[in-house]
């Protein structure tokens, strides 16, 4: 019987330190991001923050003569299912492993960037040098991107993502698909 309420005690004092933590856990959350539910809309433009980036890299490759161009922005589910279905269904090489909402494309937290060469063309050759500077352009935009805070694909351990950019806010993919959303998209449309 000793034992028994021993036991209970134990058990009794870990569920309750678990309660506590989980308390401050979920605090921490409702400061940083925002709880939608799973039934939460897909965001139909990219986030003012990302938006805002997105515009600051243009301007400062400009002025650094790169032709910058961005390709993608925010995915649609269903662009990005047609999108993996090329290669696989339907014509074209593989682009991408992503399924829908598999991607930060799909809640307007990444970008994808190319190249303008000289005639005009949209280049992926991470060697160009466009700007005559000893440097690749490819190289020089992703480290004007990361000084701006975007993640960029070329240092993923993996499979390497070079024109791919993006913002994670600290959410995984698989929060924001459990609706959670950056807490900063309220206060940007609120104020
Ligand atoms: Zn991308």
């Amino acid at each position: 019987m000793k034992k028994f309420s021993k036991l209970i005690i134990t058990w009794g004092l870990i569920f309750l330190f678990l309660i506590i933590l989980g308390f401050f856990y979920n605090r921490s959350i409702d400061n940083n991001y925002l709880y939608l539910g799973e039934d939460a809309p897909q965001p139909t433009q990219l986030h003012p923050l990302v938006e805002e980036k997105k515009n600051l890299l243009l301007q400062q490759a400009t002025d650094l003569n790169i032709n910058l161009v961005i390709t993608d922005e925010i995915r649609t589910f269903e662009e990005q299912n047609a999108l993996y279905e090329r290669g696989r269904t339907t014509q074209g090489n593989i682009v991408t492993n992503a399924r829908a909402g598999e991607t930060y494309h799909n809640y307007g937290l990444a970008i994808d960037y190319a190249l303008i060469n000289e005639a005009g063309d949209y280049i992926w050759d991470t060697t160009f040098d466009g700007n005559n500077n000893g440097e690749s352009d490819w190289f020089e935009v992703a480290d004007l991107a990361k000084d701006l805070g975007f993640e960029w694909g070329g240092d993923w351990s993996g499979f390497k993502d070079y024109p791919h950019l993006q913002m994670t806010f600290g959410l995984s993919i698989r929060q924001l698909q459990d609706g959670m959303r950056p807490a900063t998209e309220v206060i940007d449309i609120n104020g």
